[in-house]
């Protein structure tokens, strides 16, 4: 070190801030001429340098350099107290690194100090030049204000040295004397190297301040790193550019089957012959082109292998592009495979099943829509010659009644025929309707009319069908009018009072009701024959349904009456149910909107 200092003493001052002390140190082109020696006072100074140089090799913070230069400087010019203040990062203001030579109270006052302010070490900084004020008079000309501040009282002289590093400022360093001082040129090239020496040092206190930062984040991410590559749910490895593993992961440690320790420093081909030449020829390829290959799928059948995982591999290189070697990522998707076939069988089981279904149901639309065309088209055939036939029998029936031949035997055959003719007919008015019903062609037309009357009425004409029955019919007196479809209306009556007769064979009481508030109307057939399973009433009003009790009882039934029943009823905005105890009876109630919601 002493020689650099000396050269720095030897050195003019020159504009960028380097400085000549005047000493004349030895410079002998002939090493046989005697040498010139120095004098005592230049020795005792680079000395003194050499101490601060040496303390100052130990000083590895800004503030132990702060407090060894100002330690040596105050003693070396016998210097009252000192100050080195750093500029802050704002750049706004200085700092102080240390204080020495001060009282505590006024140390306090060497506190932050803002550039703007006219005191000599903010002047020095700003100009980037010395200050020098050798006595009090130069010191009050300059500043007057501080010879007025408690800690400028005693200041008889004083000196502010800017620290200067190449075009930067760090800070500036402070002398302050109790005696005058005339701050001669051996003086001040002495103070000014120790501020240039002193700089060096603050900035490599810096430097490696700044390093331990760095080394400390850089320590804290690489245990991150550790902490995620071990606990990572992935097989991670890195290899070198020799295709050597540098790293490994417990996880992929464990899919390869072997510890840690055994893939380190190995290469993929030393320990998995079989496989590594397809890895080494992925990790060549990302050498080569410096691109990612990911999404690889290996394993499985065409790769020998039961197992099954997806590879990623990346180029590592730093940050300067030298590099450092692949990093490869492995995920086992043995189980996501085996769910994905699982779940892909399932599918075509399901589009088959699908497929299927569909089929079915499509020829089964198609086989209804025949049979309903068919029925209906029978239907309407059948029903002009039945409709004659009805006429003639009638007609018959009239001309007879007034001849002798009209005999109750034939009396009861000509009924026979009308009655039959008249079911035939029915029963063909129910499939006409429930072809309709199906293609959606029921029509209801509303107009007024009296709901006991038509009661009365339908009760008259099927009265021949209750011979074997009581009849108890319980209805309001006075007419009950009603705005509805009434044909249609006397329809479901013909319905309900038909199935109360004809599903109670050992006859029996048939109740009909009717009750009535201001909105509904409500009408109960009530009878106490066969009755319906429960299992069987949720399917009641379907289309062909029949229960297989009334099956057995009357195998003449298709089955088409309650679904037409129904139909209506909803059609008119009411709803039908019923109650039914087997072998006991049942009670179909229809509840009906006396008008209708417009
Ligand atoms: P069908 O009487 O021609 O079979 P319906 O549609 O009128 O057709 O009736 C459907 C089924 O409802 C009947 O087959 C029968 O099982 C049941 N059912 C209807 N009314 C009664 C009733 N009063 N008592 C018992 N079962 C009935």
């Amino acid at each position: 070190m002493l020689p650099s200092i000396i050269a720095i003493l030897q050195s003019k001052q020159n504009n960028t801030g380097e400085v000549h002390l005047g000493l004349t140190m030895p410079h002998n082109p002939n090493p046989h001429e005697p040498i010139e020696q120095p004098d005592a006072h230049a020795v005792q100074r680079t000395e003194q340098l050499f101490h601060l140089t040496a303390a100052l090799s130990r000083a590895l913070t800004p503030q132990a350099v702060a407090t060894v230069v100002l330690e040596h400087c105050l003693n070396a010019v016998n210097g009252s107290f000192g100050v080195l203040m750093q500029i802050d990062p704002t750049g706004k203001s200085l700092t102080p690194l240390a204080v020495q030579g001060l009282s505590e109270p006024h140390q306090a006052y060497w506190g932050e100090r803002t550039l703007t302010r006219m005191h000599p070490l903010s002047d020095a900084f700003r100009r980037r030049e010395q200050v020098w004020l050798p006595d009090q008079e130069a010191i009050a000309e300059r500043y007057p204000q501080l010879l007025r501040e408690p800690a400028g009282r005693n200041i008889a002289a004083c000196t502010a040295l800017p620290l200067m590093l190449a075009q930067n400022v760090l800070g500036v360093l402070g002398i302050c004397f109790d005696q005058r001082r005339y701050f001669d040129p051996d003086e001040r090239t002495f103070l000014m190297t120790i501020t240039h020496v002193a700089t060096q040092a603050l900035e490599r206190a810096r430097l490696m301040a700044a390093e331990r930062v760095l080394l400390a984040s850089a320590d804290e991410a690489l245990a991150l790193l550790d902490t995620v590559i071990d606990a990572a749910p992935h097989g991670i490895a890195l290899l070198d550019t020799e295709f050597r593993y540098r790293r490994i992961n417990p996880m992929l440690a464990q899919m390869h089957g072997l510890p840690i320790a055994s893939h380190l420093g190995k290469r993929p081909s030393e320990l998995f012959p079989a496989q590594a030449p397809v890895w080494e020829e992925y990790a060549r390829h990302v050498l080569e082109t410096g691109e990612p290959i990911m999404g690889l799928e290996v394993g499985g059948p065409q790769h020998a292998s039961d197992k099954h995982a997806l590879l990623d591999y990346y180029p590592i290189r730093t940050t300067g592009g030298t590099w450092l070697g692949i990093g490869i990522i492995v995920q086992d998707i043995t189980e996501r495979k085996r769910i994905e076939t699982i779940q892909k069988r399932l599918l075509e089981r399901e589009r088959a099943a699908h497929e299927a279904e569909h089929r079915a149901r499509t020829q089964a639309e198609e086989a209804v829509r025949l049979r309903d065309t068919f029925l209906s088209v029978a239907a309407h055939e059948l029903k002009t010659p039945l409709t004659a036939l009805l006429g003639q029998a009638q007609l018959l029936r009239r001309r007879l009644s007034k001849t002798d031949a009209f005999t109750a035997t034939n009396e009861r055959s000509i009924d026979t025929i009308i009655g039959q003719t008249k079911r035939f007919n029915d029963l063909l008015n129910d499939l006409l309707d429930g072809a309709r019903l199906e293609s959606g062609q029921l029509e209801i037309t509303r107009a007024p009319f009296d709901l006991v009357e038509l009661l009365h009425y339908v009760v008259d004409e099927l009265r021949p069908t209750f011979s074997a029955h009581d009849l108890q019919i319980d209805v309001p007196e006075q007419p009950l009018i009603m705005l509805a479809d009434r044909s249609r209306l006397e329809q479901v009556l013909h319905n309900l009072l038909n199935n109360a007769v004809k599903y109670s064979p050992n006859g029996g009481l048939i109740t009909l009701q009717i009750t009535a508030n201001d909105d509904m109307v409500q009408l109960v057939v009530r009878d106490e024959g066969i009755g319906i399973a429960p299992e069987a009433i949720p399917h009641l009003f379907k289309h062909f349904f029949r229960a297989p009790e009334a099956e057995r009882v009357r195998p003449d039934g298709i089955g088409i009456g309650l679904y037409i029943v129904r139909e209506i009823v909803q059609q008119h905005g009411g709803a039908v149910t019923v109650t039914s105890t087997p072998g006991a009876g049942s009670a179909f109630s229809v509840s009906l909107p006396l008008a209708v919601e417009l």
